[in-house]
């Protein structure tokens, strides 16, 4: 290495050390910040969930075991008051926790249902509506089955697209482990039709080598209505097709959020008060999102990024806190930190 090129990767670690020290210092800052409001108003930690079941590959890491799912609602259960996602949150006496599903997977009845009510544990669960009873999975399930398997493959995956065109190399696993990445940043971006148009595209690059696995399913018209008529669960609204509020129109997020609300309902019997932002980011979803979940009706909606939720927090933007497949031990230590981040 050049005296020069020494020079420069010293002075690359010397700012990559100060931004994690900065980061670091704002997260100490922030967590005595936290500890404090918690003495002055009891906080809620929202968890969210999607899959309750043992699964392998699971490239997004949203399946927990039924095992671990049942220590965490135990641990829950048993040192926290759990409130539900829909009550009215005021005169808290103590912190709480609330328990949420994101999309709608047919484990959610088969496999969570009967352990939250076991434990006798309130859930709420949002659910796309575009795939129940179609047996149909989500298009980062379809991406994962075309994508992540052994077998010949071409060597170079051509994306035609008017902005997003490109170019991959695809045919070793490794590789197309990056096109999935890539493809699973893109698709999270653009409308339905055009990621329908890239599934497409894919499905006859691969041959059409993939179909709808059971595992992968959400539920049908039936296992919902049998999830809806538990004391233990409550149904919330989670978009039609899953996609980024925010890559859509008005229109578009409008008929998203309105269809949604409504098509439960009318398989339900039931209002269905709640709503969560597909990916939930703070850049999946618009301050147009957010008046037309007001003007829809629901009374709360919830986010996908960390935090407390105290009075003084946006109903309309609740965070939550993902988990894992953590064991319990994890869980726990995982749960002690989100009282102060
Ligand atoms: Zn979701």
């Amino acid at each position: 290495m050049s005296a020069r090129k020494s020079q420069e990767s010293l002075i690359l670690n010397c700012a990559r050390t100060s931004y994690r020290s900065a980061r670091g210092a704002y997260r100490s800052v922030r967590s005595v910040g936290n500890r404090f409001l918690n003495l002055i108003d009891f906080p809620i930690v929202i968890l969210v969930y999607h899959r309750v079941m043992e699964l392998a590959p699971d490239p997004e890491m949203i399946a927990v075991s039924p095992e671990n799912f049942r220590r965490h609602m135990d641990y829950v259960k048993g040192k926290y008051h759990v409130l539900r996602f829909e009550d009215e949150w005021t005169n808290l006496k103590e912190p709480a926790v609330v328990v949420t599903f994101d999309d709608g997977y047919a484990d959610n009845v088969l496999e969570a249902l009967p352990i939250l009510e076991e434990m006798e544990v309130p859930a709420t669960f949002f659910v796309s509506t575009g795939h129940i009873g179609t047996g149909q999975e989500f298009w980062w399930h379809r991406l994962e089955g075309m994508l992540l398997q052994d077998g010949e493959f071409p060597s170079l995956f051509k994306l035609e697209d008017s902005r997003y065109g490109r170019i991959w190399n695809a045919a070793s696993l490794e590789q197309r482990k990056m096109l999935y990445a890539s493809l699973n940043r893109l698709m999270q971006k653009v409308d339905p039709d055009r990621r329908e148009k890239w599934l497409d595209q894919l499905g006859k690059w691969t041959n059409g080598a993939h179909g709808d696995r059971d595992r992968h399913r959400s539920m049908t018209q039936e296992e919902l209505k049998s999830l809806a008529a538990s004391p233990w669960a409550t149904i919330g609204a989670h978009t039609v097709t899953h996609s980024a509020l925010s890559a859509l129109d008005e229109k578009q997020q409008r008929r998203e959020i309105y269809s949604s609300k409504r098509d439960l309902e009318n398989l339900i019997g039931k209002e269905v008060k709640t709503f969560s932002y597909p990916f939930g980011r703070k850049q999946d979803y618009s301050r147009i999102s957010v008046r037309l979940c007001r003007e829809a009706g629901f009374i709360r909606a919830a986010s996908n990024f960390p935090g407390q939720v105290h009075r003084w927090t946006d109903p309309f933007e609740l965070p939550r806190h993902l988990v894992r497949n953590w064991n319990v031990d994890t869980f726990v230590a995982e749960l002690r930190s989100f009282w102060t981040r």
